[in-house]
């Protein structure tokens, strides 16, 4: 085709917007981090902490070999023996409980913390927490010296967190990556509880959390294996008494499935599919079980992002129960009632999400919809990242009714863009891309007047 001088003119004067960097490729880090994941190591470690017999949060802490003081120092020597030349510093975070509900006397209440500093200035403040439970229970939640091997409850996500933090701490993140160990949950989620209150007081960015506990098992009460799948809880809407300014700003605008606990799930859901082939990441739309809590609660309830995994049938006979035989049943939470291979799957999609949430820019900030005048486009803002490595931004939709994302269009690195698409007829994100193609999670807009 011949092109007429003047339709010419026009195609030069339209400034070319930069191509969108290949989102959908496998960064060689993540699939080398994801291979390194190794269940013969993961099921050592969970080997290892049963045999401490109990690692109850008011058990001895003065042995060697059995209890929770014992426990934890074998956790800390084990991480600083795997993290050895490599910029991973592991500490303890120690604090007193008073007598509550669940602690009958004040103890010291120990999570081992190992932090991996990010690597780029502009992203080092930002920080991404995993974590899982090293202390355990049997059936009365106050027995500190029987027998409580918590090999599934949660040793599995203990020593998923573990693996994770040796494999991850050989690479190079832009962002910050804190691997926690934490103790008394079984007690009232203690352990996290303090640990969040700090980071809250300090103000820390805490862009995202994640608690593992009970995932290792792929076999449900009645026998049957699902090994092809784990549970992603994600919160909506936090439940307060008073609703804070952007949670009535969301439930204002159908936002109610747009909270940052929703966004940092479907992120995580798109990493751990891609890097993790066959294995389905379900999220699951609510806080957590009926009856259950865990470490993801106390970030929650202090605004941060926090989701829970866990395996997607649990058997109660292998949880919170003391050792015993009946009708012929063995009932406690026994090693040999773990899938080892199914631990290091969930593990290996924690360990894509981290990474590529840990090299993606920050989800853009002060993203708005301009919404001072009627009309059936779209006009987004939002304020520019700061990360050298920025490519631009991609701004995602999707029906009201829909879970996930269902379209895209990079629109080059701008702070602005009209989309011909109507706000009132679908849900908008906003994702900041990177140069190799590393995306973050979506941001929601919010009107602007
Ligand atoms: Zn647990």
């Amino acid at each position: 085709m011949q092109i007429k001088p003047l339709a010419l003119a026009l195609l030069i004067a339209v400034p070319a917007t930069a191509a969108e960097p290949d989102t959908k490729r496998h960064q060689a880090q993540i699939d080398q981090i994801v291979k390194e994941i190794s269940p013969v190591r993961i099921e050592a470690t969970i080997r290892k902490l049963v045999g401490f017999r109990t690692r109850h949060t008011m058990s001895d802490t003065v042995s060697e070999t059995e209890g929770i003081g014992a426990a934890r120092r074998w956790i800390k020597a084990e991480l600083e023996r795997c993290g050895a030349g490599t910029a991973l510093k592991v500490e303890f975070d120690s604090h007193i409980a008073p007598v509550s509900a669940r602690i009958s006397r004040p103890t010291e209440i120990v999570n081992v913390v190992a932090t991996l500093p990010g690597t780029q200035a502009a992203s080092v403040e930002r920080m991404y927490v995993v974590s899982g439970h090293y202390d355990s229970r049997n059936t009365d939640v106050m027995d500190a010296s029987g027998d409580a091997p918590g090999a599934n409850d949660d040793a599995s996500g203990t020593a998923a967190v573990m693996e994770m933090a040796c494999v991850m701490a050989r690479y190079k993140f832009d962002a910050t990556l804190v691997f926690m160990t934490v103790a008394a949950e079984e007690q009232g989620l203690l352990g996290a509880a303090h640990w969040a209150e700090q980071a809250r007081q300090k103000n820390l960015n805490i862009a995202g959390m994640f608690t593992n506990d009970i995932i290792g098992s792929s076999r449900d009460e009645h026998g049957k294996k699902d090994d092809t799948q784990v549970r992603l809880f994600a919160e909506g809407l936090p439940v307060q008494k008073e609703n804070s300014d952007a949670v009535r700003t969301l439930i204002q605008t159908g936002g109610e499935n747009d909270s940052l606990s929703r966004q940092l799930a479907r992120a995580v859901k798109e990493a751990g599919e891609r890097y993790v082939p066959k294995f389905k990441v379900n999220v699951i739309q609510r806080r957590d079980r009926y009856l259950r809590g865990g470490d993801h609660m106390p970030f929650l309830e202090r605004g941060y992002a926090a989701l829970r995994f866990t395996e997607p049938a649990e058997d109660f006979n292998h949880q919170h129960q003391n050792i015993r035989t009946e009708n012929g049943v063995l009932i406690g939470d026994l090693p040999q009632y773990n899938d080892y291979n199914y631990i290091a799957r969930v593990a290996r999609v924690n360990a894509a999400a981290l990474s590529s949430l840990a090299l993606a820019p920050a989800a853009p900030q002060k993203v708005q919809v301009r919404t001072a005048k009627l009309q059936n486009d779209t006009e987004l803002v939002w304020q520019a990242n700061s990360e050298p490595d920025l490519a631009g931004y991609r701004i995602v939709w999707r029906d009201t009714t829909a879970a996930d994302w269902q379209g895209s269009k990079f629109v080059g690195n701008v702070t602005e863009f009209t989309m011909p698409q109507s706000k009132d007829n679908v849900y908008f994100g906003v994702q900041a891309i990177d140069k190799d193609g590393n995306v973050s999670p979506a941001s929601y807009p919010t009107p602007l007047r």
